[in-house]
């Protein structure tokens, strides 16, 4: 068993816990970053696969994402456009395809009448809202306690714009199903995008990928940090007081003035504090929920579809795979499309056999691209909720009420324990730019702690 003494101790070596960890550093204080997994990055992890390399956990960049565009810079990572080139589909609830350019789906023109008003009222209220307090934005009672479904239902009897609409937060983000989580949350969700419209404009949100991967990040940030970051450590106490922290991981033990919570909240319960966190955390932790997606890579020996002038953008509420987009690698001849498939559509392929699996989603896939889809050389689906130091994916959100209830306390300090995490965040909300700055927040508040 290994004993040490630092200033600081962080939990967690995702994008979030590694900020955390390089911004302390450079402010002067002695660090250990203590890592659960044989690995750095946490949701963010790039493997090869029969040969495939491909991003199972968070890839894409928006422009929006400063801190993110930042880190990247700093780190002297160079970027990639995601393809778009040529029409997207789109199978409606009858099941027909139809190629579309541009952001609004090619549905019926009164569907679509309704469709445009509702982003622009959606528009409307996510102006009013400040991702770093939602719950001081107008209304933020009332709408915290209205699912989201129920919420769009009470604005159209139409049910293929509500499905839309209900999709680029549902599916597409929150990962849960519209009647389980709020209004105000699916606000937020937006206002961390700066706009609804945003979320509906798939080449702002999806914009870029990382040459060579997004898991570049925490492994460049650990880099940095050498034998700061200590892995297969999962800590399993934290002692905490006036005096600071010990933490206890499986073979090594931390005594630091403070320490830096960066996991997904879903995971505090594994640790042992002692004394217990105050009722208000035991509380508030409840209350968070990880959504859940499956993302499925198939990659082909050429990317078939755009030979048919397809960008391979595909999106249906009424198709098992919502969303489907073209994720060749830069500078891969090979084709690979990336799918997903969210909440009750994943519980329900995980009751099938992994062959049964296979086929149900290449079916799908195949309903957007044709037949070529169903035979990739390479075949892959991430299972991020069977992953013990995740269990969930993308992210967490409050269940009803819960943004409003609990909000203000969300990043409050206790004692000498800091949380950061992008399940925590305003701006950057559920992405690698959100655990970016929860993790500059993190070192910020310690460093003017520490002048005092
Ligand atoms: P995590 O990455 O979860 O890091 C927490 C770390 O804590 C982990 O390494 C974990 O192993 C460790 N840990 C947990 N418990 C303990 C313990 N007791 N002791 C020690 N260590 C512990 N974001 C984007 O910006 N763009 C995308 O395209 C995108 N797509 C995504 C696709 C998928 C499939 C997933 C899963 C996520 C995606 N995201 C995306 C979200 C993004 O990956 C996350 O928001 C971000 O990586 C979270 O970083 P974090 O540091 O806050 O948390």
């Amino acid at each position: 068993m290994t004993e040490i003494t630092r200033d600081v101790v962080i939990i967690g070596a995702g994008a979030a816990g590694l900020t955390a960890a390089n911004e302390l550093k450079k402010a002067g204080l002695s660090v250990a970053v203590l890592e659960a997994r044989d690995r750095v990055g946490g949701r963010l992890w790039t493997d090869v696969i029969d040969g495939a390399m491909l991003e199972i956990g968070g890839q894409w960049v928006s422009p929006d994402q400063d801190a993110l565009i930042e880190t990247l810079d700093e780190l002297g990572l160079e970027t990639y456009e995601r393809y778009r080139e040529g029409d997207s589909v789109y199978i409606g609830e009858d099941g027909t395809l139809t190629r579309f350019t541009g952001e609004i789906f090619p549905v019926k023109p009164e569907t679509e009448k309704v469709i445009v008003e509702l982003i622009e009222k959606l528009d409307a209220m996510v102006a009013l809202v400040d991702p770093d307090r939602p719950w001081e934005s107008p209304d933020a009672e009332a709408l915290d306690a209205i699912s989201f479904e129920e919420w769009l239902r009470q604005q159209t009897d139409d049910t293929e714009a509500r499905e839309n609409i209900a999709l680029f937060i549902a599916g597409a983000m929150l990962t849960k199903p519209a009647h389980a989580f709020s209004t105000l949350q699916a606000l937020l969700m937006a206002a961390s995008a700066g706009s609804f419209s945003h979320l509906v404009d798939a080449d702002f949100i999806l914009d870029k990928r990382v040459v060579g991967g997004l898991q570049q990040v925490p492994l460049l940030l650990a880099e940095r940090l050498g034998d700061d970051v200590h892995l297969n450590a999962p800590v399993r106490t934290l002692h905490w007081g006036d005096d600071g922290v010990t933490a206890e991981a499986d073979g090594i033990t931390v005594h630091a003035r403070q320490a830096v919570l960066a996991l997904a909240p879903v995971l505090y319960n594994r640790i042992s504090f002692v004394p217990a966190l105050p009722r208000r955390q035991h509380q508030m932790h409840q209350h968070l929920s990880m959504g859940f997606v499956i993302k499925v890579h198939a990659v082909y020996e050429r990317p078939f579809w755009r030979e048919q002038g397809l960008s391979g953008t595909a999106f249906s509420p009424f198709e098992l795979t919502h969303e489907a987009y073209d994720n060749s690698n830069h500078g891969d001849e090979r084709g690979t499309l990336v799918g997903f498939v969210s909440d009750k559509n994943a519980d329900g392929v995980f009751d099938l056999s992994p062959q049964e699996r296979k086929e149900r989603i290449l079916e799908s896939l195949s309903h957007y691209y044709g037949p070529e889809a169903k035979d990739p050389v390479v075949y892959y689906e991430s299972d991020w909720g069977s992953e013990e130091w995740t269990r969930g994916a993308y992210a967490a959100s409050f269940d009803l009420g819960g943004l409003h209830r609990y909000g203000p306390d969300l990043r409050a300090a206790v004692g000498p324990i800091q949380f950061a995490c992008s399940d925590l965040a305003g701006a950057g909300y559920q992405h690698v730019d959100g655990a970016i700055r929860m993790g500059r927040l993190a070192a910020e508040r310690i460093v003017a702690a520490d002048r005092t």
